[in-house]
């Protein structure tokens, strides 16, 4: 009996058979096994089928076309791209796989479904599950190269998605699939990865340029016959063989320079390379390219500034070629490659091509010592997520350079590396020690911007510790994982010397060392750890004016200190009762008398505000009894006041404000940033949109661009003071605004 065949099926089979086609298999036990994980996707999903109504085993298939054809990957890869979706949409476990694939394609497998669904998160999730799925990199390398061939499918298919969709994918894809296997030297991919994104992103620009490219394809195609045909007539008598191809630009750089230079299409001049790739031995290819460079530059002129020689040193993502661009007889500038097909099909297939070489020389480096870095950068447990995707991207889209050693060893450097990355990536004790370099024999700080071929040596003093300002200058995340940790490490030594200083201050102040007194100091001062803290007294960040603040703010420390400090408080002239007590009488048994506010201070209380610090209504303020009966009105963080407390602290009176009233209190605020034109209308303008207040002088003086200004303004209370402070410093080019006393 036959049975019926659907179209289907007959379709799937045609897949399958395309799939063949391209796979370089041909060991009969690995073609059973390819066939047998064929067999078994069809059979797991089927009634399964894609958005786009086809059946889903066709997805799968697709992705092993991709990996065999365009990546180049064998058997193993193909089986697993086969079965990649299996355990994530089906019920079949890794388990299972296991037992009937083996344990390599199970742990691929495995590594496969996790990635999946990874970029449904968060944008911090999206980066800490990026750095997951490129941790598995040290497991099997194949993982990342079949997710970015089933990238490229769901790209290839994505039409059929609602548009919401459309643009996460899309978007995805351009800020890490592209860039992903652009690393990993998968330049038709990365290529065509692009333009997808592209084309969803931005479906004008996708559309204008690709319908231009079209109508101007014949006129290309014309004049590349004209251009190329002297040199295929030279090239003819070599006795290497050779193959001229032409090479659109993809339709996202085009519009990528566009972008940048500010052009229309027909602007573009270089919308076309041309490529010549020789057949020559791995012995003679360097040779050979060499040659082909001097026949074409005999017949057309070259553009000094665009030649490139990636033979002598390979890109970092293994790309070898030279480039020249020439003026041609037509008056135009046209791009030329030239390169053996060994190097070219490294440059199209990436790495998975390189391997094929692998045995020959100079095929070391490259992937591996990529995924080295990755692997470093991933198990340093001091970066968080967010970091290493913007050092993955910043090693990625930053253009690299080649500097040197004074020995003449080459280290690659992403560009705008400074002299400090240099000497990190040397040894982190290079970087700890390094106080500045020569470069090509000049002398340079460690801020210096190295620059392609620079040759520079690392001068190291036993006496530079690594410095805070060091994070700004680093550039790379191997550096400023060493710094921080240098500093913490640096921190250490200071926490000796900081408690001695912290005793020496207690002793200074006549007070017991308490340590719940020096925790509460350490959260005063808002400093994360003890350690940070005894660092900040070594160094001298905080000192004793700053426990004096604290104390006075801290109610309970203020009272014993005062007592303390003050003989008088111990026994109050005339009164058994200690301070405390008078303050605590005074503020409940009769508040009105020390609460102030001006309209009663002609009542019962005389009292004049110290000019000093020029308390407005909101501070924490404190009085001081004078002989002439006034009342003299500090802030509590006054540096006259605290002197007056250790003095004469038996006439400190509590005081606080009554209400805020109608009038208004002189206070100053200082102003700095880059003096522009309209400031001054502009600080105005924001002082005199708050009610009521006015302004008694403003100077500003300003050198070089600078200015620094003082306003002293009528204001009635802090909340308001607070709020011009807050407008003010959101005037474009202010720098800081705070209040002075
Ligand atoms: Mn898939």
């Amino acid at each position: 009996m036959i049975e019926k065949v659907s179209s289907d099926d007959k379709i799937v089979v045609n897949k399958y058979r395309q799939l063949l086609r391209y796979s370089t298999v041909t060991d009969p036990v690995q073609k059973k096994r390819i066939r047998k994980a064929y067999n078994f996707a069809v059979e797991a999903h089927k009634d399964m089928r894609r958005r786009s109504g086809e059946p889903y085993v066709i997805h799968p298939i697709e992705v092993a076309i991709i990996s065999a054809k365009e990546i180049g990957l064998g058997a193993t890869s193909i089986i697993c791209a086969l079965l990649h979706d299996v355990v994530e949409d089906t019920d079949y476990t890794i388990k299972d796989m296991e037992v009937m694939f083996g344990k390599k394609v199970a742990r691929i497998i495995d590594g496969l479904t996790k990635i999946s669904g990874i970029f449904d998160q968060s944008s911090s999730l999206q980066a800490e599950n990026f750095r997951k799925m490129l941790l598995t990199l040290s497991d099997d390398v194949r993982v990342i190269l079949i997710k970015l061939a089933d990238r490229l499918h769901n790209m290839r298919t994505l039409e059929a998605m609602p548009k919401e969709k459309q643009l996460k994918i899309a978007s995805e894809t351009a800020y890490l699939y592209a860039p992903l296997a652009h690393r990993l030297g998968l330049f038709a991919i990365k290529s065509e990865l692009e333009d997808l994104a592209l084309k969803y992103k931005e479906p004008e620009a996708y559309n204008l340029i690709s319908k231009k490219l079209q109508i101007s394809q014949e006129e290309r195609n014309k004049f590349i016959t004209r251009f190329t045909q002297p040199v295929r007539k030279k090239l003819n008598r070599q006795d290497f063989g050779y193959k001229v191809i032409s090479r659109t630009k993809s339709i996202s750089s085009i519009w990528g320079k566009m972008q940048k230079k500010q052009i229309t299409f027909d602007e573009v001049y270089d919308l076309f390379a041309i490529r010549i790739i020789l057949n020559s031995t791995f012995e003679n290819e360097k040779a050979d390219c060499w040659q082909v460079y001097g026949t074409v530059t005999d017949i057309y002129i070259p553009k000094q500034d665009r030649f490139r020689d990636w033979l002598s040193v390979p890109k970092a993502n293994g790309y070898e070629a030279l480039h020249t661009t020439v003026m041609s007889s037509e008056g135009q500038w046209v791009e030329i490659q030239i390169r053996s097909s060994r190097m070219d099909e490294i440059a199209e297939k990436g790495y998975a091509a390189h391997w094929k070489y692998k045995g020959q020389k100079n095929s070391e480096g490259g992937l591996d010592e990529w995924l080295n870095k990755i692997r470093e950068l991933l198990q340093d447990p001091n970066q968080d997520a967010l970091d290493f995707l913007d050092d993955f991207k910043l090693n990625l889209f930053a253009e690299e350079i080649f500097t040197f050693t004074p020995k003449g060893e080459m280290i690659s450097m992403p560009a705008g590396s400074t002299v400090l990355d240099f000497a990190y990536t040397i040894h982190s004790e290079v970087g700890n020690k390094a106080i500045g370099a020569k470069i090509n024999n000049k002398l340079v700080p460690v801020s210096q911007v190295l620059g392609s071929g620079d040759q520079i040596e690392i001068l190291n003093s036993h006496k530079q510790l690594p410095k805070d300002e060091w994070m700004d200058i680093a550039v790379t995340a191997r550096a400023k994982s060493q710094i921080k940790s240098a500093l913490k490490e640096g921190r250490k030594q200071y926490i000796e010397p900081g408690k001695e200083k912290l005793e020496q201050c207690f002793v200074e102040m006549k007070l017991e060392i308490d340590p719940a007194l020096i925790k509460s100091f350490q959260r005063y001062t808002k400093t994360p750890s003890e350690n940070d803290f005894y660092f900040k007294l070594a160094k001298g960040e905080i000192g004793l004016d700053e426990l004096k603040d604290f104390m006075l703010k801290d109610e309970k420390s203020k009272s014993n200190w005062l007592r303390k400090l003050n003989p008088f408080a111990r026994k109050p002239k005339g009164n058994e009762a200690d301070l405390n007590t008078v303050i605590h009488e005074q503020l409940h048994e009769k508040p009105e008398s020390l609460l102030l506010s001006k309209k009663h201070a002609k009542g019962k209380i005389d009292y004049t505000l110290a000019n000093c610090c020029n308390p407005i209504p909101g501070d924490d303020v404190i009085g001081f009894f004078q002989s002439s009966g006034i009342i003299d009105i500090h802030r509590t963080t006054c540096k006259d006041a605290t002197k007056l407390m250790s003095t004469y602290g038996n006439s400190i009176v509590k005081t606080k404000w009554r209400d805020k009233g109608s009038v208004e209190f002189l206070s100053g605020i200082k102003i700095y940033g880059y003096d522009q034109i309209g400031l001054i209308r502009e600080i105005t303008e924001v002082v005199s949109s708050e009610l009521s207040v006015n302004i008694r002088s403003l100077n500003i003086e300003s050198s070089e661009g600078l200015f620094e200004g003082i306003a002293m303004l009528y204001v009635q209370d802090t909340k308001q003071l607070e709020r011009i402070i807050s407008k003010l410093i959101k005037i474009k080019g202010i720098e800081n605004v705070y209040r002075i006393n």
